[in-house]
């Protein structure tokens, strides 16, 4: 084999570099394919959503479903990318048993976006811009389902509007891509383009990996591992084949070991491994679908789809100024739709913005087990919003808050009943904390004295009295005020 341009002997592993790109397919969530009419709905009886057009019988003919490019267009306006207001639709030609027609309609040369950015965000508040070279429409293949003695096919999925998004290969750990990936979910959640199941294969994300010694600009041979469908296996995956490079180039097996091929990823083992070599675009034959014309975006319906809801960066930067929050626990809560919702109805039932984020993102989150989610959460989003308004009203304390919250995850009971239950119910009034201050006080007049002449570190120590006299149910800010007034 040949030389390698670098000796790896002294530094080891830190001078290497990972390059990774990616290619996520999002379905996109029309009620009917992208050139018929056939239901999209998932978990059918199979071979009962097609008609001739997606079982590829001859004669039949493809009409564009209006409603992808719709949606196609909201994403492009999302990720700040270029709308192709002409794309046009190719044959890609390859044989496999789940294709019935024996090419795939997708775009080539001119696909519908182009030319977008997504941004992710680390914890430290620096943020880094991911280039998006294209996202193009196609239709979804069916699905081979291998049983022990023979395999099935399901062509229900053919015919699918599939959104390709190809990312630049702008990211350099599985952590940004875990990043990229999480903040490309988010973004077709909110625009509603896509329900973005990743456990039915509505986002389904493959991954080009290769490494290189630092400071070398070139690319080298990257290998594609194909179908990644959950968070957690794409960075293993992407963690196992650096590892992989890496090891072989060390060895001096490099070329030998890191070809071009698509392999895929083992969620037993943790390991990849070879499926096929990988195909250059030529050999699928790429040309225009003579049976679709071109597409033409007309005027208005560019104008009524370029006006997108709030996305998630926007959403974050309204929650650090209106609502005051941390501009780290705003981008936690913005990255995921469903704790949106959650938070936004905590607040419109009384929550303080603040105090509500601890209350959903550690302590409710940290009590729902694996299992449980949000949608199935025992403590709805209107009893934590009132949990959080009690504590902020100085009807409980924060300690309180987690003995009702433990409570209400086992019973279900409203916020007050529990408080009431459990006899957690701060003392906030005036007369009752004067009373214990007073005794207090005149039985330390030692320590009062010398607070007077200038010891000012004994006012923790008579907080820590007074609380404790009253058993721990005294409102402690209430405590404070009173006692410094009595103190002078
Ligand atoms: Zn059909």
């Amino acid at each position: 084999m040949a030389l390698l341009p670098y000796d790896i002997s002294q530094e080891g592993r830190s001078m290497f570099e990972t390059i990774i790109g990616l290619e996520v397919h999002a379905q996109l969530n029309t009620n009917t394919k992208i050139f018929c009419s056939c239901p999209t709905s998932f978990g059918e009886e199979p071979n009962t959503n097609v008609c001739p057009v997606c079982l590829g019988l001859p004669g039949a003919l493809p009409v564009l479903n209006e409603n992808a490019v719709r949606k196609s267009i909201s994403f492009g306006t999302a990720i700040n990318a270029t709308v192709n207001k002409k794309s046009i639709f190719n044959r890609k030609n390859y044989f496999y048993p789940d294709l019935p027609k024996g090419y795939q309609i997708s775009q080539f040369e001119i696909p519908i976006v182009e030319n977008g950015e997504i941004i992710i965000d680390f914890e430290d508040g620096t943020s880094k811009k991911i280039g998006v070279t294209r996202a193009h429409l196609e239709e979804d293949a069916g699905k081979n389902i291998h049983e022990s003695a023979h395999s099935n096919v399901d062509l229900n999925r053919a015919g699918t509007p599939l959104l390709e998004i190809v990312s630049e290969p702008d990211l350099r750990s599985s952590d940004e891509a875990v990043m990229y990936l999480k903040k490309l979910h988010s973004i077709v959640r909110y625009l509603n383009i896509s329900d973005a199941n990743m456990q039915e294969g509505s986002f389904r994300c493959d991954a080009n990996v290769s490494i290189r010694p630092k400071g070398d600009d070139k690319l080298y041979t990257r290998v594609e591992i194909k179908n990644l469908n959950s968070f957690k296996f794409i960075q293993k995956a992407i963690d196992y084949e650096v590892q992989r490079q890496r090891d072989a180039w060390e060895d001096g097996v490099y070329e030998d070991e890191v070809v071009q091929e698509t392999r895929l990823f083992n969620t037993q083992t943790g390991q990849t491994r070879s499926m096929r070599g990988k195909e250059d675009s030529a050999e699928y034959r790429y040309f225009p679908d003579p049976d679709l014309l071109p597409v033409l975006i007309p005027d208005d319906m560019m104008e009524e789809c370029v006006k997108i809801p709030e996305l998630p960066d926007e959403k974050k930067e309204r929650y650090v100024k209106e609502l005051g929050i941390k501009e780290y626990d705003a981008s936690v809560i913005t990255a995921n739709l469903d704790l949106v919702k959650f938070y936004e109805d905590m607040i419109a039932n009384g929550a303080d913005a603040k105090l509500g984020v601890t209350w959903l993102t550690t302590e409710l989150l940290g009590r729902l087990g694996s299992g449980l989610s949000l949608q199935t959460s025992p403590v709805s989003s209107q009893k934590l919003g009132k949990l959080v308004r009690r504590i902020k009203d100085g009807t409980i304390s924060g300690k309180a808050g987690k003995e009702v919250l433990d409570f209400l995850m086992e019973n279900d009971l409203s916020v007050d009943e529990v408080i009431e239950k459990l006899g957690l119910k701060q003392v906030s009034d005036d007369g009752a904390i004067l009373e214990i201050i007073d005794e207090i006080l005149s039985s330390n007049e030692d320590k009062v004295a010398e607070y007077k002449s200038g010891k000012e570190k004994l006012f923790g120590f008579f907080v820590g009295q007074v609380m404790k006299a009253s058993k721990g149910s005294a409102n402690p800010a209430k405590v404070n005020e009173l006692l410094r007034s009595r103190l002078g």
